[in-house]
């Protein structure tokens, strides 16, 4: 379950179906502020599918 505001820099995420993979360049801000500026955190989905967090090691 990949949501905007808890992706890591750095993180990959991968479809298990189609074999995408995604790495985040830059993560995502919400500043509570200017609540009407934030992105509404959704599942990043592909395929129909939740994408999922690849681990390293
Ligand atoms: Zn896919």
């Amino acid at each position: 379950m990949a949501r905007c505001d808890d992706m890591r820099e750095g993180d990959v995420y991968r479809c298990e179906r189609c074999g995408l993979e995604i790495e985040v360049v830059e993560e995502c801000s919400h500043d509570e502020e200017d609540a009407d500026e934030t992105c509404r955190a959704e599942e990043f989905v592909c395929c129909g599918e939740p994408m999922t967090l690849v681990e390293e090691d």
